[in-house]
């Protein structure tokens, strides 16, 4: 990968594309024969993932097609998602149809980011039901047909390619849903990942008079004042390792609680972390139910989804993230190590 954003990435070979256009293709036969869908994301969803998946659900119900969405517990959106049109439509992963006519997963790397949906899912697949719509080149190609563009900046990128082929023209709701999955993937257009195809969408989604201003403000800039006080407190505790390039912080379940803050509120702590010029590896860890959630960026040489692959994670190369076992002390001792021997 010749690129340094955090998300998204490789440059695409004609193989690639073909391969794309023929599993593009295979879905919208599958989803066009389906009497109903049921689509879901991955666990903890991103914008990307809510966005991509909203969207199509949008576009399925507004196209006659009868479709459901959902994603594994905890079956929570974090505050800056909340304004997402569609969010009143979704189904609990409780209320997910145990034998789905067509599944469909969003930004969704491997079945283990399912949760309890994930059974469900490789039953789809052995019988040849399961679409899986990603841009992740970890991508374990879960599916029976996989649409899996790692040289797409957003999941939100590919289901704008298989509306196309479905022939579901966009709508308002679809538009705001994808604009939220290609503007939070690309870091706000920011990213290497940001070419012209992503401008050319988000000009098309913009002729949907989106409400850009608001969006923004909702997605990076506003929060509860609560939570920048426990940001002050994560940036003061916050270790910079010279020699390794390396910045971290951690957030507790003592903070969590203290503040008041939920683990879906603090989702950009780590782009204020990765700021620190010295660094070239950031890490924040957090406490939760599942053990340390830990989020890794990298700016330009480390491979931290082979970092975060080791580790039973995942991601992209510049962006990527794990949960382990054990105490904060102990994972950050272990990124240490493995940034030591060479990543
Ligand atoms: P974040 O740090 O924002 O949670 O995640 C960064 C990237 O790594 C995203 O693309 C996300 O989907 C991926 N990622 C985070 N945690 C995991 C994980 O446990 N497994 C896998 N496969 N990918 C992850
Ligand atoms: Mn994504």
């Amino acid at each position: 990968m010749s690129n340094s954003q955090p998300e998204g990435g490789r440059a695409s070979s004609p193989d690639v594309d073909g391969d794309m256009s023929r599993a593009i293709a295979e879905a919208a036969r599958l989803i066009t024969g389906a009497g109903k869908l049921a689509l879901a994301c991955h666990v903890s969803p991103d914008g990307d993932a809510l966005g991509s998946m909203l969207a199509l659900h949008h576009l399925a119900l507004a196209n006659g097609k009868p479709s459901l969405a959902s994603w594994p517990e905890p079956f929570v959106v974090a505050p800056h998602y909340q304004f997402l049109p569609g969010l009143d439509l979704v189904t609990k992963p409780a209320d997910f149809p145990p034998d789905p006519e067509v599944m469909v997963t969003f930004d969704c790397g491997s079945v283990g980011r399912l949760g309890e949906l994930g059974p469900i899912a490789e039953r789809s697949r052995w019988v040849g039901r399961l679409v899986v719509l990603d841009h992740h080149a970890s991508n374990e190609c879960y599916g029976s047909v996989n649409c899996v563009d790692p040289a797409a900046a957003a999941t939100a990128v590919v289901v704008r390619r298989l509306a196309t082929e479905l022939g579901w023209p966009l709508n308002r709701e679809a538009a705001m849903c994808l604009y939220t999955g290609l503007v939070t993937d690309t870091g706000r257009f920011q990213y290497h990942n940001t070419t012209p195809a992503v401008f050319a969408l988000a000009e098309e989604l913009s002729t949907f008079d989106l409400p850009i201003c608001d969006m923004s403000r909702q997605l990076f800039e506003e929060h509860r004042f609560a939570y920048l006080k426990l940001v002050a407190v994560c940036l003061e505790r916050a270790e910079l390792d010279v020699d390794l390039r390396f910045v971290a912080t951690w957030v507790t379940d003592e903070d969590f609680q203290r503040f008041d803050v939920s683990i879906e509120e603090t989702e950009g702590l780590i782009d204020l972390v990765r700021r620190a010029a010295e660094a070239e590896v950031s890490c924040v860890l957090k406490e939760s139910p599942e053990g340390i959630r830990v989020s890794l960026r990298a700016v330009e040489e480390t491979d931290v989804g082979a970092i975060a692959t080791r580790f039973g994670g995942g991601g992209h190369r510049f962006a990527a993230g794990f949960t382990s076992a054990g105490t904060v002390a102990e994972v950050l001792a272990q990124i240490r190590g493995a940034l030591a021997t060479g990543g």
